[in-house]
């Protein structure tokens, strides 16, 4: 008789291969992945907000805005837990070293700046950030065949991408249910790819926009460049 399989992450059963973990899990990595990373991607966006970002959003509960009239601005925990010592960085890259280890590859080197971002040639300028999950993706087939641990991997990742967006958009991290109002058209220009052009909504009591085709997000702060870059 036959033993199914069973994903170690979800414990869905797994068909007819040499995998530990499922499809399923496997696409939702890959799509953290993507979300965290790039010059205008999750990580990038929180860590630009600077302080802004570790202020406690008030906006939902107007109890909490008339005591921080006299109380000190509350900080944000979401926030803290991604940026901080210990936190999303040391994450994946603490991930990213145990794999490479493990499969007896040169981890990628720390250096360099935090995020990515863009010099005034317009190149691109890597950060850890992105090469640790570079180095993860890399590694992600043979992870799935390997790693008995890869439900706590799959689980920081997927905390890391929720605190993200509950920092740069607490209202509604998912997306879900609130109206959108159109607003006009990317004006984000990629070199080599040129103006975005997307039509660009807004949802009802976000507090951040996001192109689904170009990936940048302005948080709430960031709106008035936003308005004017559509109106030129
Ligand atoms: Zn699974
Ligand atoms: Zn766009």
């Amino acid at each position: 008789v036959e033993k199914d399989i069973r994903c170690v992450s979800c414990h869905r059963i797994i068909k007819g291969d040499s995998r530990l973990v499922c499809g399923e899990c496997q696409a939702e990595v890959e799509v953290n992945f993507s979300e965290l990373t790039g010059e205008r991607g999750l990580y990038a966006t929180l860590i630009k907000m600077g302080a802004a970002a570790l202020q406690s959003s008030s906006t939902q509960h107007s109890e909490i805005s008339v005591r921080r009239v006299e109380a000190p601005t509350p900080l944000n925990f979401n926030a803290m837990s991604v940026v901080t010592k210990g936190g999303a960085m040391t994450t994946v890259q603490g991930w990213a070293q145990d794999w490479s280890a493990h499969r007896a590859v040169k981890p990628p080197e720390w250096s360099g700046p935090e995020i990515t971002s863009r010099g005034p040639d317009g190149k691109v300028i890597r950060g850890q950030f992105d090469l640790a999950i570079e180095s993860l993706r890399s590694n992600l087939p043979w992870a799935t065949e390997t790693r008995r641990d890869f439900g706590n991997f799959k689980r920081d990742l997927h905390h890391i991408t929720q605190d993200c967006k509950r920092v740069i958009d607490p209202g509604d991290p998912a997306g879900h249910g609130a109206p959108k109002i159109p607003l006009g058209k990317c004006p984000t220009i990629t070199i080599g790819v040129g103006l975005c052009q997307h039509p660009l909504s807004v949802r009802v009591g976000a507090l951040s926009i996001r192109c689904p085709k170009c990936g940048t997000t302005w948080p709430m702060l960031m709106w008035p460049i936003l308005a004017r870059g559509m109106a030129g």
